[in-house]
């Protein structure tokens, strides 16, 4: 029988237990073991059957328990510190009240397609959200005035489950919000506050408007499935990147546009401060730029938050702006994080679309639709002037952007640098800031036990402390952690594997080898992660022969636990999955090698600790940062990988193991087949022999050293704690700064505008005419000065508009300048005609091949990067 109707019985909780539903509805306890034991003693049973999750176990307990709980002397004293302890954490001031100084932004906006912060909020696909996420609770626990915003899709991203034949089947279970740690943004009447999006050619788009509170940080999400929204517009936040591209639009729109619309909404309704800093978390919020030019050009116009503003913040009866200003207030205080280098995962709309999107009857109307297409043209060599590219215009509303490693900053550089062609890749203004994970989350309690049972406070400022502990526990001790997490792995690995063999169809009777699959006892290698061609799944199948006897290997075998979702719509994935299946169903080998389906952060609390090795075989440099190994490391987990991503910064030699890549060789078979048998050779010659090379205790020495120092050389590193303050120091403190500078009566803005144009216009003729130097002879030795003049035109423009820079390094083989560094030359002399001449002197500090030239860029205090206007004049 179907129900007719549905609804949600809410638990009425005796008054002394109602402080489980304020921890329960703050997602701070996903986090926190202390508040999870909480949980769980209300009743152990029922805890794990509802998957820990607190919004169900407090529907699924019965008022007989809760009885018993509200005369439990202990239970309610447990309770108490837990709530105080909140309390605590959610009021005293943090890292961020005591170091980050006055300019740092009063509020930040952080926007995301995607957020993954928990199994039991399940709104992510992949690395982009797991990072969102990370980056919320880091925020939180910093206490960086962060707010999060994105959207609520009714099905998530989806569940994976496996056919006979091993084919990936996706489904789409709907999730209820009631059944969700979220609470409604209402008005002061009670009613559901929503934002509205004017469409073409139909009525307005509404969204409701969801908070989940991350820690300190509230987490805004939309959800167009409300009444007022004729049925289509309800399927806009239907699902995460599902659908045609005219859906997607809708949803970006929704998130971009809307997502502004509700910081406006949640600011009037709660007071909370309007950000002065923007984040975007890549291109997919990209119109949130647009949202706030319209704001500045044609609503009501006035600075975001300033005292003479509405008190949400929103602009309000202020000057309205020409759209050259109103682009610089916008922006100064935006930021632009750019996370892939494969160009299909590059967000690209037709053109056109846009066009009818943005036109006078869009939700940005007034804003010139002419201005809005320029913004994401491919108007470069090699570009695309049909499409409408969501990270180009990222960069071009943002002023600072940045990749999300050392390695992913140069690949951005080079695929971008069509977008300044006048500048070296070095000089194109896209910085790096590498990617870190939550230790909080995804390090297993005892591990993190390890080091708090020698007295080190994990949540002191002294991070590394906290990792030098490691050198004070006995091997024997950390041996057996590592092998009771092994353990658990394998009886969660077995759980899984049984369940997904009776979805395919395979009959109890055959399943008896389950018990057995995987030993507690085998170096565990995982690989997990989501199926793009360029993570090769399959590569560890490039010669199976091989790989069976690294699997059945008499004294040394290895055992694997594979994970992953492909993309619905990318066959091609499915394909790889479908031969990992096949190859893993083989009874010779099957006790060995596991794939279990529906990869999500329940299944990889679990098995980042469980593991052994953490394999990671990309196609470099196609993995911008990649996290998981980050999170296998803080688990003593060492990481063999190709030299991709973080990898590739942090490996030294000793932390791990680096695949080496075949870069440069063409054909893509070949290329794979050199680095699977260095892989295998790794496995066979070096991991596995390392992992069984027991003492006298039965305590690989040195393999622990490698954990040791794995934990001592990247525990610091890979935090994303250590990420979220290299935001708030490297970009958010400068843009709030800029942001504050243009902001202000918006005089400075108008200013810098106008000073942009007249470069832009004079640039013409800027020229570099002579160029003469003194000082070292025909063999300059180090230590020796080199002089320059160069006499320079420049047009209408006056000395103050320009910085000419010396810029010297070393020369290679063609004769072009590496690793330079600039010296600004100083005006010294006026001439007739709009002519100076600038000097200015350089020590020789290293001796070999040492070349100079001169250059002319423009100078501005409010410029991020000399390369921000696109111009310079070179000699010649
Ligand atoms: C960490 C994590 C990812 C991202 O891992 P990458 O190494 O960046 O591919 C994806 N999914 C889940 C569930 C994760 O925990």
């Amino acid at each position: 029988m179907r129900a007719i109707r549905r609804f949600i019985v809410r638990p009425v909780l005796p008054p002394v237990l109602a402080p489980l539903a304020d921890l329960a509805g703050n997602l701070r306890w996903s986090w926190h073991p202390s508040t999870q034991d909480v949980f769980a003693s209300v009743d152990p049973q029922i805890w794990d059957s509802v998957q820990h999750d607190p919004v169900r176990l407090l529907g699924a307990v019965g008022r007989e328990r809760w009885g018993q709980l509200a005369d439990d002397d202990g239970f309610l004293d447990r309770l108490v510190a837990a709530k105080a302890d909140l309390d605590a954490y959610l009021t005293t001031d943090r890292w961020y009240q005591r170091k980050a100084g006055a300019d740092a932004p009063r509020a930040i906006a952080y926007f995301s397609p995607e957020f993954g912060i928990t199994a039991v909020l399940p709104q992510y696909s992949g690395g982009l959200g797991i990072l969102a996420g990370d980056h919320l609770k880091a925020a939180s626990d910093l206490g960086v005035p962060l707010v999060g915003v994105g959207l609520l899709y009714k099905s998530g991203y989806f569940k994976q489950s496996l056919s006979r034949e091993g084919w990936q089947q996706e489904t789409y279970p709907v999730l209820d919000p009631d059944e969700l740690p979220l609470s409604m943004l209402r008005e002061p009447d009670g009613t559901r506050a929503t934002v509205s999006i004017e469409m073409p050619g139909g009525p307005a788009l509404l969204a409701g408007i969801w908070v989940a509170s991350v820690g300190r940080v509230p987490l805004l999400l939309l959800d167009s499935d409300v009444e007022g929204n004729p049925d289509p517009y309800r399927e806009v936040t239907d699902r995460l990147y599902g659908g045609t591209k005219e859906h997607r639009l809708r949803q970006e729109l929704l998130l971009g546009v809307g997502g502004v619309r509700a910081l406006r909404v949640y600011s009037r309704l709660t007071g909370a401060p309007a950000p002065e800093v923007f984040h975007t978390n890549e291109g997919h919020a990209g119109f949130l730029g647009l949202e706030r030019i319209r704001e500045l050009t044609v609503g009501d116009g006035s600075p975001d938050g300033s005292p003479d503003g509405s008190p949400d913040g929103s602009p309000d009866g202020g000057p309205k702006l020409d759209w050259d200003t109103a682009l610089e207030v916008s922006r100064a205080s935006t930021v632009f994080t750019t996370h892939t280098p494969v160009p299909a995962g590059i967000d690209r709309f037709p053109r056109e679309l846009v066009e009818q999107y943005f036109g006078a009857s869009g939700p940005t109307a007034g804003v010139p639709v002419e201005r809005v297409l320029a913004l994401g043209a491919e108007d470069y060599e090699g570009g695309d002037p049909s499409v409408f590219n969501m990270a180009v215009m990222g960069f071009r509303l943002s002023q600072r952007a940045n990749g999300v490693s050392l390695l992913h900053g140069h690949v951005s550089r080079e695929m971008f640098n069509g977008l300044w062609p006048a500048f070296d890749e070095a000089e194109v203004p896209i910085g790096s800031i590498t990617n870190g994970v939550h230790a909080p989350t995804w390090v297993a309690r005892e591990v993190i036990e390890l080091a708090t049972s020698r007295g080190v406070d994990p949540d002191g400022d002294d991070v590394d402390a906290f990792f030098r502990t490691v050198d004070e526990v006995p091997g024997t001790e950390i041996w057996a952690v590592k092998r009771e997490l092994r353990e658990r792995l394998v009886h969660d690995a077995r759980r899984r594997l049984r369940k997904s063999s009776q979805d395919r169809g395979i009959a109890k009777a055959e399943l008896g080898w389950v018990d057995t699959a995987l030993d507690p006892d085998v170096l565990t290698i995982g690989f997990a992660r989501r199926v793009p061609s360029y993570k090769r799944l399959t590569l560890m199948l490039r010669d199976p022969a091989r790989l069976k006897k690294l699997l059945t290997h008499p004294e040394r075998p290895i055992q694997l636990i594979i994970a992953g979702k492909s993309h619905p719509a990318d066959d091609g994935g499915k394909k790889l999955i479908q031969e990992i299946v096949r190859f893993a169903d083989d009874p010779e080998v099957r006790h060995r090698i596991v794939f279990l389906p529906n990869y999500d952060i329940a299944m990889a609390q679990p098995l980042y600790p469980g593991c052994d090795v953490w394999l990671n075989n990309p196609l470099r440099p196609y993995e911008a940062c990649g996290t998981s190994g980050m999170k296998a490391a803080l688990n003593g987990g060492l990481n063999l990988s190709i030299l991709d991503g973080w990898w590739d910064e942090w490996y030294d030699g000793n932390n791990g193991w680096a695949i080496p890549s075949a870069d440069g060789i063409e054909d893509p078979d070949r290329r794979d087949d050199i680095e699977a048998h260095a892989l295998y050779d790794l496995i066979e010659n070096d991991v596995a022999p390392k992992f069984y090379d027991l003492d006298g205790e039965g305590v690989p020495t040195r393999w622990l050293e490698m954990v040791r120092h794995t934990l001592k050389s990247l525990g610091p590193k890979v935090l994303a704690s250590r990420m979220v303050r290299d935001y708030t120091r490297n970009l958010y403190t400068p843009a709030a700064v800029n942001g504050r500078a243009l902001n202000d009566d918006y005089a400075g803005a108008a200013k810098l505008a106008a000073w942009k144009k007249k470069v832009k216009g004079g640039w013409a003729e800027v020229r570099v005419e002579h160029v003469e130097s003194e000082g070292v002879g025909d063999a300059p030795e180090v230590g020796d000065s080199l002089t320059v003049r160069a006499f320079v035109a420049l047009g209408s423009l006056s000395p103050d508009d320009v910085d000419v820079q010396l810029v010297h390094g070393v020369i290679d083989s063609d004769d072009a300048l590496v690793n330079t560094t600039t010296a600004s030359l100083a005006p010294v002399e006026t001439y007739e005609g709009g002519r100076y001449r600038f000097d200015g002197t350089v020590t020789l500090e290293h001796s070999g091949a040492f070349g100079y030239t001169v250059r002319v860029v423009p100078r501005n205090s409010l410029l991020a990067s000399v390369a921000e206007l696109g111009v310079v004049a070179v000699p010649g």
